[in-house]
């Protein structure tokens, strides 16, 4: 079993060294290897997703990513950037589901900005779709026209992206409250009238599974309002790019919030669902939470070991509890701490 480790730039590394002590500390036999992706491997070898990442990328059974980018290198052509490293392996592996829960820690219900009975017992999942939509649309660019400068991109989905996307979703529902709600913008692009139509279709065959539908922009509002009311959402790239970013801050940290992209096979690449962070970087500061429980999802989704994952995510829940906190969660009458000691607190957990 074969962990392909990409640190990425940022805060990246800084994470990432605890998520692997934690890896290490199961004594599960993987095999850990390391390579290099965004910034780190654009001033390596001049390409944010190089050749030799991708073939021990392509090998190995999951990837745990850091983080990528950083303003070191936001003045690059554009498929020199960073993110053209992570929208590339996400693509190079087709990795085209996004699952981000968005789960409200009891001990850090004050955490979050808004008032503790609207979210205390969060727990949503937002499916995304990854590897469509206008995010990868040609033809796309920047041009002059007339005189003047012209942007342009473009936004599609074929039935079929939509369908399997939707099966995931649909999946993912039946195996927690069964309820899913497709988000889209019926109302004005015809590519999510697709969406919704296929989604409707695809109902009857999850008769357990109750489908609602939501334009984005209410369910941006009531992301807000009433976030309980959801179970599992599943909408397209960008959309979900924006609402799982909203419901990762309805929890109050977004350095406690993990990610899976998974492939067809449940190959995934696990990632926390935060930047890398340049304001903090290379301080000891970054609160690894959501890697380690990003490695905890990989154990549960790629390597089929839920026992793991728990034991992963209840050492988690007990530093918590014991009142471990890094700055971003920290509130008066709990413990500061930093990275590193965050990650001997979960190994002690352990
Ligand atoms: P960010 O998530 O890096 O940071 C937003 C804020 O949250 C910052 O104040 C940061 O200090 C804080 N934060 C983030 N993670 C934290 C952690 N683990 N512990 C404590 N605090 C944490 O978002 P940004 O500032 O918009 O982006 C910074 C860079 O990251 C950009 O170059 C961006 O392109 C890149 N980025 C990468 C990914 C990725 O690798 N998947 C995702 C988003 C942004």
């Amino acid at each position: 079993m074969k962990i392909c480790v990409l640190p990425g730039d940022g805060i990246g590394p800084e994470i990432m060294a605890e998520a692997v002590r934690v890896i290490e500390a199961l004594d599960l036999k993987f095999e850990l290897e390391e390579a290099l992706l965004g910034g780190a491997a654009v001033d390596a070898t001049g390409d944010p997703y190089p050749e030799a990442t991708r073939k021990l990328a392509r090998e190995a059974d999951a990837v745990l990513l850091g983080a990528v980018g950083g303003p070191k290198w936001d003045s690059l052509p554009r498929e020199q950037r960073p993110e053209r490293g992570l929208l590339g392996i996400r693509k190079d592996l087709c990795l085209f589901a996004n699952l981000r829960p968005a789960i409200l820690y009891p001990e850090l219900a004050n955490a979050s900005t808004l008032k503790p009975e609207v979210v205390s017992g969060l727990d949503i999942l937002i499916v995304r779709e990854l590897t469509g939509d206008i995010y990868f649309g040609q033809p796309r660019g920047i041009e002059n026209r007339n005189g003047e400068r012209y942007g342009f991109n473009t936004m599609h989905y074929t039935e079929s992206e939509i369908r399997r996307i939707g099966r995931v979703a649909f999946e993912a529902a039946r195996k927690r409250n069964k309820r899913l709600c497709s988000v889209d913008k019926m109302n004005v692009l015809e590519t999510t009238q697709l969406w919704r139509d296929v989604m409707t279709e695809l109902s009857p065959e999850y008769p357990d599974v109750e489908l609602t539908h939501m334009l984005v922009d209410n369910a941006a509002m009531q992301l807000v309002r009433a976030p309980k009311q959801f179970d599992v959402m599943v909408t397209g790239n960008m959309f979900g790019d924006i609402l799982s970013d909203e419901a990762s801050m309805l929890t109050g940290s977004i350095g406690m919030l993990p990610s899976a992209s998974l492939d067809a096979n449940n190959k995934g690449l696990y990632e926390p669902s935060h930047g890398s962070a340049p304001d903090i970087a290379g301080k000891g500061v970054a609160n690894p939470l959501a890697t380690i429980l990003s490695a905890a999802m990989m154990l549960r989704y790629t390597f089929n070991n839920e026992a793991a994952a728990v034991r992963v995510e209840t050492a988690v829940k007990k530093v918590l509890a014991q009142g471990y906190r890094t700055g971003d969660i920290y509130e008066p009458g709990t413990m500061k701490v930093g990275t590193k000691q965050m990650g001997d607190a979960v190994l002690a957990a352990l």
